[in-house]
C-alpha cells in the first residue's frame, strides 16, 4: 500500500472529491470537499481531482454539476487536471467487467422476488445467489450483472473510525449488482475503476459510505488494483438521525448564498474538529485557505460515524 497518510512521504498523494449532481452543494457535501481537499493538500506532493459521479443518469438534476463546480471555484478550491464525468466513462467500466468474466453472471430476479427471500437485512436485503447456476430466462433480454462473492471476510482499518471493520460480503450482502438491468453501471464498479485509472490513493469521504468499502476492496482485488487509504469522516445529520441532504432541506450553497463562503468554510472546519480563528480574523478566502492548509490535522476529526448538526 502506498503511504498516502504520512504527510512527509515523498509519494504523490492523489485525493478526490466526487459529488453526485443530484442538487447544488449543501453543507454536508461542503464538508466532504473541505476534508478531502485538506487531507490531500497536507502532503508535500499532492493532487486533488474533481469527479462528477453521474453514473446514475436517472438521478442527475439538470444544472447541478455546473452549480457545484461554480460554487467550488467561488470558494477557492483548486483541483488538478480536467473534471471527469462518469457518464462519459462507460467504456472503462465495460472493459473492467470484461476482464473478470469468471466472476460475474447474469441475474434476472426482480426486486420483488428478492425481497421475499432475503434472510439478512443488515445492509438492506441480501441476494441469496439464486441465478448463480440457473439457466437464464430467455424472456429477460437485458438482465442485470452480479459479481460472484465468496465466504470470506474483508477487513480494513479506516484513517478516522477507530475499529477495524470486517464484512463477509457473501452473507451480509450477497452477490451484488455491478451492471443494472437498465444498462447503467453500478456505483461500486464505477468508483473503483475511476479511482484506479486516476491513480487515487487517498479516499476521504463521509461515513455513510463506510460499509461500501469492503465491496470496493473486493472489486479492487479481483481487478488487480491497489487499495487506496480510506478515511471516513462523520456525516452531519439532523436531530432525527437523517443525513443532511437536499431532501431534508439542508440549504443549498451557491456562489450567491446569503451566508458568506468564509463563514460556511469555518463551520465546516469546526465540524471536522479543527479550531479555526473567528470569522473577522480572516481577511479573505486566500487567508482562510492558507490557515487551513498549515493547521489541518486529520487526527482531530471526531472518531464517530455521525454528528447532529443544527444550524437554524
Ligand atoms: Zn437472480
Amino acid at each position: 500500500m502506498q503511504n498516502a497518510s504520512n504527510p512527509n512521504s515523498n509519494t504523490l498523494t492523489i485525493g478526490r472529491f466526487a459529488p453526485s449532481p443530484t442538487g447544488a452543494l449543501h453543507f454536508g457535501s461542503l464538508i466532504a470537499a473541505v476534508a478531502s481537499y485538506l487531507c490531500a493538500r497536507q502532503h508535500q506532493q499532492s493532487q486533488w481531482i474533481l469527479r462528477i459521479e453521474d453514473v446514475d443518469t436517472e438521478r442527475k438534476i439538470k444544472g447541478a454539476a455546473t452549480s457545484i463546480i461554480k460554487t467550488l471555484e467561488a470558494y477557492g478550491f483548486e483541483w488538478d487536471g480536467g473534471i471527469t464525468y462518469q457518464s462519459e466513462r462507460s467504456i472503462h467500466y465495460e472493459a473492467a467487467l470484461d476482464s473478470i468474466p469468471k466472476h460475474v453472471y447474469r441475474c434476472s430476479c426482480s426486486r420483488k422476488d428478492l425481497q421475499k427471500l432475503s434472510t439478512n437485512m443488515r445492509y438492506g436485503y441480501n441476494y441469496p445467489g439464486l441465478c448463480r447456476k440457473a439457466i437464464q430466462n430467455p424472456e429477460v433480454t437485458s438482465p442485470s450483472v452480479r459479481l460472484l462473492t465468496n465466504n470470506e471476510e474483508i477487513c480494513f482499518q479506516d484513517g478516522c473510525q477507530p475499529e477495524l471493520f470486517c464484512q463477509n460480503i457473501e452473507t451480509d450482502i450477497g452477490d451484488f449488482i455491478v451492471k443494472r438491468r437498465d444498462g447503467l453501471f453500478a456505483y461500486q464498479l464505477a468508483v473503483v475503476v475511476d479511482d484506479h485509472l486516476q491513480g487515487v490513493n487517498q479516499v476521504v469521504r463521509g461515513a455513510d459510505l463506510f460499509d461500501n468499502t469492503p465491496r470496493q476492496i473486493y472489486l479492487q482485488q479481483l481487478l488487480g488494483y491497489k487499495t487506496p487509504d480510506y478515511l471516513h469522516f462523520p456525516v452531519a445529520t439532523t436531530a432525527n438521525g437523517k443525513k443532511l441532504s437536499k431532501q431534508n432541506l439542508s440549504p443549498e450553497i451557491t456562489p450567491d448564498s446569503k451566508t458568506s463562503s468564509l463563514q460556511l468554510l469555518i463551520k465546516a472546519l469546526c465540524f471536522l474538529g479543527q479550531d479555526p480563528p473567528e470569522l473577522h480574523e480572516f481577511a479573505n478566502l486566500d487567508d482562510f485557505w492558507q490557515w487551513a492548509m498549515s493547521h489541518w490535522n486529520s487526527h482531530a476529526i471526531p472518531k464517530t460515524m455521525d454528528i447532529i448538526y443544527s444550524d437554524r
